[in-house]
């Protein structure tokens, strides 16, 4: 049988939870993303472990700011309301949980395409949103020599996560694809890690090949045989990734990724079989 990431990631099941939340705190990481800290009573309890681990935001149904935002309903740990068209929610990282200062913070890239995106750019403390999840924590290993990371802005909470968790004498290669020089954000760990920023310059999010190519060349520099590979980003990239690591020999035990948004498509189900 073939051994796939499945059987190295551990998954822990964590209880379904439905939370109404504050934004406490907005902070501008770059021109487009911004930092959201979210708080409230309803965090107690939260929990989240793994470097990719994401929530469902429920953002306002009339694409205002307002507090119209519709919630979750849960029934014996069960979502059944899901099919409620006034419901409006998007996948986010859980960037950090801090209990002792009850914020959970979520880092949101700033576009004019969907509701999520627009919320962002006029996100400020007192407005409310909700949040399911996480459904489970996903811990993955740690502990190889070398760790290839590669996101798009999308990707980059849970990649700054990646590096907040490695060990510091790991070998990280990260390759992150904004829109223009000055989109960058501050990485932790930047002493040890290769950082390549890759810029569209220009061209729309989702529609170059910037960050496939990029792993592509970056591969034969890498220790393949202790190697640890992780994306996430636009749909086509992520499955351009996939496919130079097969050609690379890199085994499906080596690597897990996943499309975290599609071009064209709102609110893109990353557990379809396209991403
Ligand atoms: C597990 C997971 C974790 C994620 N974590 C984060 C995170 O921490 N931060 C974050 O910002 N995003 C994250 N995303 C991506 C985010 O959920 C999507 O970008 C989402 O589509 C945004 O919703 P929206 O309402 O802005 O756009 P939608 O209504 O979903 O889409 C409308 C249109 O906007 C386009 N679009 C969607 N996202 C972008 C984008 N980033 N740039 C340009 N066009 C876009 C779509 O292709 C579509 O044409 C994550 C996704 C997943 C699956």
């Amino acid at each position: 049988m073939t051994t796939t990431s499945a059987d190295v990631v551990r998954r822990v099941p964590l209880p379904l939870v439905a939370r109404r939340l504050t934004v406490h705190r907005v902070e501008e990481l770059s021109p487009t993303m911004r930092r959201v800290a979210l708080g409230g009573p309803d965090l107690a309890g939260f929990e989240a472990h793994g470097p990719a681990d994401h929530v469902k935001v429920f953002f306002p149904h009339d694409d205002g700011d307002g507090d119209g935002v519709t919630m979750p309903v849960l029934e014996d740990g069960r979502w059944v309301n899901r099919a409620d068209p006034s419901l409006v929610y998007r996948d986010y990282t859980v960037r950090t949980f801090d209990p002792a200062a009850g914020e959970l913070v979520i880092d949101m890239v700033v576009h004019a395409h969907g509701p999520a995106g627009r919320w962002a750019a006029q996100a400020r403390p007192g407005l409310v949103l909700g949040t399911l999840g996480p459904r489970g924590s996903m811990l993955v290993p740690l502990d190889r020599d070398a760790y290839l990371l590669a996101a798009d802005e999308t990707g980059l909470p849970a990649l700054l996560n990646w590096l907040d968790r490695l060990p510091t004498q790991t070998c990280v290669r990260a390759l992150v694809e904004v829109g223009a020089p000055g989109e960058e954000i501050d990485l932790p760990g930047a002493a040890r890690t290769d950082v390549t920023w890759l810029y569209r310059n220009g061209a729309a999010p989702g529609t170059t090949t910037l960050l496939q190519d990029a792993v592509r060349d970056a591969l034969p520099t890498l220790p393949t045989s202790s190697l640890w590979a992780w994306a996430a980003g636009e749909a086509a990239a992520v499955r351009g990734i996939r496919a130079h690591l097969a050609g690379a020999g890199i085994g499906r035990e080596a690597f897990a990724m996943t499309g975290y948004w599609r071009v064209g498509v709102a609110n893109f189900d990353h557990h379809s079989p396209d991403a």
